[in-house]
């Protein structure tokens, strides 16, 4: 090599040689053109690069040789533009080889002019980048991916947060529905919980614009809750319909919904107009892929969420409910009756209180011993158990002393249902191994917004006061303190 070098030195050492040097071994295409554009001569490189010989090539304007179906037309006529108004430009561009492979070139075009100023040439120089075109493509694919799985995470987490935050079953429906139209928005969904019996699933909520999802479906119509795994509709060549899906040939996922290892119900997402042959064909596979992985996740995070709302209500039922009868205690009392008697003082409804106290108890305890008085309270506990609903609350305060707590009962409606509850106690039979008992009685005071006061404190002092006076006057009756002329109820 070194004697090659010194051999060039010595018998070439003039600029030309240098340029002809240049010409054939660099590494650029280089294309020379007439002021028409049309090519005269083109260096090795251009050769290797497109495999285009000068004889392809001369006489034609380079652009229609190596422009192809996927050149992009506004950047061609950029650089007919340019050599329009003989202007140098510089443009990516994507061209073709003789044998039809695509290529980027980063192309500059170079008019150049004779030292009278006439253009005479242009020269163009393509130096291949496709390896940097198709990183830089990746990268921003990556990019692109990256940013929508960032937003799907933050979508995610927010949406955890929330399902956390769900203090009832209501709040966390509510939640669901938000949060499932945002993350998967293309889609319809619906959630079923099974009902007490567990022979059916009860639609309880759902989302987007398909109305037609089916109130109830049977567990052995799903083939997720028959498998007990999630399952999707429309990404498998082999599959099958569930039966309660509403239109056959739509995508769909339906995923089980666990709580505490056992399932309570199923989420169904549709995805209506992804039918095979839809528009969005093209992309469905793809859009559908990337949903069933978002649908698993909030799947799972239902059903911790569900699970979480569930212990939620158990604890505070507990905290609510009285130990022994299992009516609400004197802190749902309070909480409650105060609420409802603004409620009521506002809207002008009718309210009661009924006060029971069971007759004689201490005497019955000292005969038949406290545990037997046990008995006896949640025999008590059961009767007034039997007489609630909506409007009507029973409660045990504490010791043998029980209230209810009446909605829209006015005097009457009061005095009807204490009577009622005072005649069935009177009635429960009482038996010890064998021994029949003597029965138990209670008396009831009647209170009633409106005529006894407005506040809690008032109704209750009220049907207290009607509570002492049954005792006073004999036990086993129920009185409602209305003024002077006092109603005495008695057997
Ligand atoms: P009265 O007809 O005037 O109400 O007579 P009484 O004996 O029921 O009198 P009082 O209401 O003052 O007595 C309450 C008695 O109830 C005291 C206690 O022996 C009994 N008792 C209170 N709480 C319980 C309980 O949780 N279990 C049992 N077995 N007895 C209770
Ligand atoms: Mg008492
Ligand atoms: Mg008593």
């Amino acid at each position: 090599m070194r004697g090659d070098d010194m051999g060039l030195a010595q018998v070439a050492d003039t600029p030309q040689f240098y340029a002809d040097l240049v010409m054939r071994h660099s590494s650029d295409a280089v294309i020379i053109s007439d002021p028409e554009r049309k090519a005269l001569w083109v260096n090795p490189a251009f050769t290797s690069q497109t495999g285009y010989g000068v004889d392809d090539i001369a006489g034609k304007e380079p652009g229609s040789v190596l422009q192809g179906r996927d050149t992009d037309a506004d950047t061609a006529r950029l650089i007919e533009a340019a050599c329009a108004q003989r202007r140098e430009i510089r443009v990516d561009i994507l061209n073709y080889t003789k044998s039809g492979a695509a290529f980027w070139v980063d192309l500059r075009v170079t008019p150049v002019y004779d030292s009278t100023g006439r253009h005479t040439h242009f020269i163009s120089t393509m130096r291949d980048i496709t390896e940097r075109k198709m990183l830089e493509d990746q990268n921003e694919e990556m990019r692109h991916a990256e940013a929508l799985r960032q937003s799907e995470r933050q979508l995610l987490a927010l949406t955890s947060e929330w399902l956390y935050s769900a203090k009832s079953f209501d709040e966390l429906l509510m939640v669901i529905k938000r949060a499932m139209h945002t993350l998967i928005p293309e889609a319809d969904g619906a959630l079923y919980v099974y009902d007490a019996s567990r022979t059916m699933l009860e639609l309880v909520a759902s989302w987007g614009t398909l109305p037609s999802f089916a109130g109830h479906i049977l567990p052995d119509d799903c083939w997720a809750l028959r498998r007990g795994r999630a399952y999707a509709f429309g990404l498998k060549p082999i599959e099958f319909v569930c039966d309660h899906v509403k239109k056959p040939g739509t995508p769909y996922f339906c995923l089980p919904i666990i709580a505490h290892g056992e399932t309570i119900g199923l989420m169904h997402i549709v995805f209506d107009g992804f039918e095979e042959g839809g528009l969005m064909r093209h992309m469905r596979n793809d859009v559908l892929r990337n949903r069933w992985d978002i649908s698993l996740i909030c799947a799972e995070q239902i059903s911790l969420a569900v699970a979480n709302v569930r212990l939620r209500q158990e604890l505070q039922e507990k905290s609510l409910r009285d130990a022994l009868t299992g009516l609400w205690n004197r802190r749902w009392f309070m909480e409650n009756a105060l609420r409802e008697v603004a409620m009521a003082e506002r809207d002008g409804h009718h309210l009661a209180l009924v006060s029971l106290d069971v007759d004689h108890f201490k005497q019955f305890n000292d005969t038949y011993g406290h545990e037997t008085g046990d008995m006896v309270l949640k025999e008590v506990a059961q009767v007034m158990m039997a007489q609630s609903d909506k409007a009507v609350a029973p409660c045990r305060l504490g010791g043998e002393e029980f209230i209810l707590l009446c909605l829209d009962h006015d005097e009457d409606a009061a005095i009807a249902l204490a009577e009622r509850v005072r005649v069935m106690i009177s009635e429960i039979p009482l038996t010890v191994s064998g021994q029949v008992l003597s029965g138990v009685t209670v008396s009831a005071g009647i209170g009633l917004r409106g005529r006894d006061g407005t506040s809690l404190e008032e109704i209750m002092k009220a049907s207290d006061m009607a509570l002492y006076r049954a005792k006073a006057e004999g036990r086993n009756r129920v009185v409602s303190q209305s003024g002077p002329q006092e109603r005495v109820e008695q057997t």
